[in-house]
């Protein structure tokens, strides 16, 4: 199967584990007379618990449901579709209190029964989740604490949804929707098992030392790692992993960062790491023997997932890693096909990969542009930022032909695909890669 149809076929899955619970209530026997905004409720409930328990299968990372779609594309989906799913359950008692207003005096504390308390619940933990992810920069919550609150109020908001229906009853009163809700349960559980527990020991078992640790230009260190005891992995030019640094794979520490080395060499993998926060801080001071854990291959922003006669780059500060990772390939395949880099930064001399270009022009058919935001007094190139105009000047003839790869801060990214479609570039010769999944 190639990639479209595998990608047809895991949407058919994803469907069908949303759509399944729906069905079954649909099919069979359910309490009449109760109409059809009682019934339509009740179907949204149902629904946006269902689309709550697939969240943890779209979390899972499983790496050939993923490879389709690349797994930033199904983060991004995972964050609007859980928006989709608050609005079904928050929408499932709005329209009940509202066709029948006496419901409101079942939730007084002291008369409120466990299967509506563990409903309102679930609720304030959708309603946490909603509020900590979508404005947790603003709330100045940190990443890691985040994620571990995020995980927790996840599994606290569909057990207890689990709950609600199960002490409600009278949709699952039959002893094969039971069986099915019984399944779901266990099979998130089982989700929850495999993240939290084997995904790190099949990790444990296949560590890297840290070979190297180099300083590059820009504030930006270089770590080659290597398999201990095992073969490795192999990946497609453009891709990232996971990295752990130290002895367990357990925690939640793990930080996404492109491969900057080449496909053709997987024995060695490198990554480089601008200074940025906490983790990204510490790259300097990690010392050669050092143990890491990568989760890999992941991504679908590689040429080799594009075959085109002619490619273009643009690359804006450390987006610059995984086009690296395709041109050092693409020079140890001695490919001849013709390249264009538009890569922005700084300044001349934070230019991280400055030299190493230099060589890989020598190598391939490459012209690079570099467009400095601080440049020297004597500087003849491009300067400023990436604009519509500055592309337009330098975009070779025919820019229809080539496949585009774009890496940078988002303002660039969405600027360079804007101008890009204005000129008639296909949306799907155009591959974006963010460096912010959350
Ligand atoms: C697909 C992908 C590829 C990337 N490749 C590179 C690369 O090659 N080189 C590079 O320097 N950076 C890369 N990044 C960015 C890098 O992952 C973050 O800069 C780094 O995780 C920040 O961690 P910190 O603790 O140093 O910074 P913090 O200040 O703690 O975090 C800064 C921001 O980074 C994001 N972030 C932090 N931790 C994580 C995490 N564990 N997972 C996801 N996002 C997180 C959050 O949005 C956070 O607000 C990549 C990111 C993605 C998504």
């Amino acid at each position: 199967m190639n990639y479209v149809q595998r990608g047809f076929f895991w949407v058919g899955v994803y469907l069908c584990l949303v759509l399944t619970p729906l069905f079954v209530l649909l099919l069979a026997s359910s309490p009449s007379g109760s109409g059809f905004w009682w019934d339509f409720s009740i179907a949204l409930g149902f629904s946006g618990t269902s689309i709550m328990g697939t969240m943890f299968v779209l979390t899972a990372r499983f790496r050939r449901a993923a490879a389709p779609f690349g797994i930033d594309l199904i983060y991004y989906y995972h964050r609007w579709i859980a928006l989709v799913a608050f609005v079904f359950i928050i929408a499932h008692p709005a329209i009940l209190v509202v066709l029948e207003p006496s419901l409101l005096a079942d939730l007084r504390p002291s008369i409120i029964s466990w299967h509506m308390l563990a409903g309102a619940a679930s609720i304030m933990a959708l309603t946490a989740i909603m509020v900590t992810s979508f404005w947790r920069q603003q709330l100045r919550i940190h990443y890691d604490a985040w994620r571990v609150g995020h995980a927790l109020l996840a599994i606290a908001a569909l057990g207890l949804a689990i709950g609600h229906i199960e002490g409600v009853g009278t949709y699952v009163s039959s002893p094969w929707k039971r069986t099915l809700w019984v399944t779901i349960s266990v099979c998130c559980l089982a989700l929850l098992f495999y993240v939290r527990l084997i995904k790190p020991l099949v990790l444990l078992k296949h560590p890297y030392r840290v070979e190297q640790v180099i300083k590059e230009r820009g504030d930006a260190w270089t770590l080659a790692l290597r398999p201990d005891g095992h073969r490795g992995f192999t990946f497609l030019p453009g891709q990232f992993a996971w990295l752990t640094l130290g002895n367990s794979p357990f925690a939640l520490k793990e930080h996404p960062f492109s491969i900057s080395s080449s496909a053709m060499q997987p024995e060695t993998i490198h990554f480089t790491i601008k200074e940025l926060g906490d983790f990204t801080s510490r790259i300097k001071d990690v010392i050669p023997g050092n143990t890491a854990y990568l989760d890999a291959p992941f991504g679908a922003f590689s040429i080799d997932r594009h075959p085109s006669s002619d490619y273009i780059f643009v690359a804006g500060g450390i987006g610059i890693a995984p086009v690296m990772s395709m041109l050092r390939t693409l020079a140890d395949r001695g490919d001849d096909r013709s390249l264009l880099l538009i890569y922005a930064y700084k300044t001349w001399e934070s230019l991280t990969f400055r030299e190493e270009l230099k060589k890989l022009q020598e190598e391939l058919h490459l012209s690079v542009v570099y467009v400095l935001e601080n440049p020297p007094d004597d500087w003849q190139g491009e300067s400023g930022f990436i604009t519509a105009d500055l592309l337009t000047r330098n975009l070779p003839d025919y820019p229809e032909r080539y496949e585009y790869y774009l890496c940078g801060p988002l303002p660039m990214t969405v600027m360079v695909e804007k101008t890009l479609q204005n000129k008639g570039i296909p949306l799907h010769q155009v591959h974006s890669e963010l460096f912010n999944l959350a």
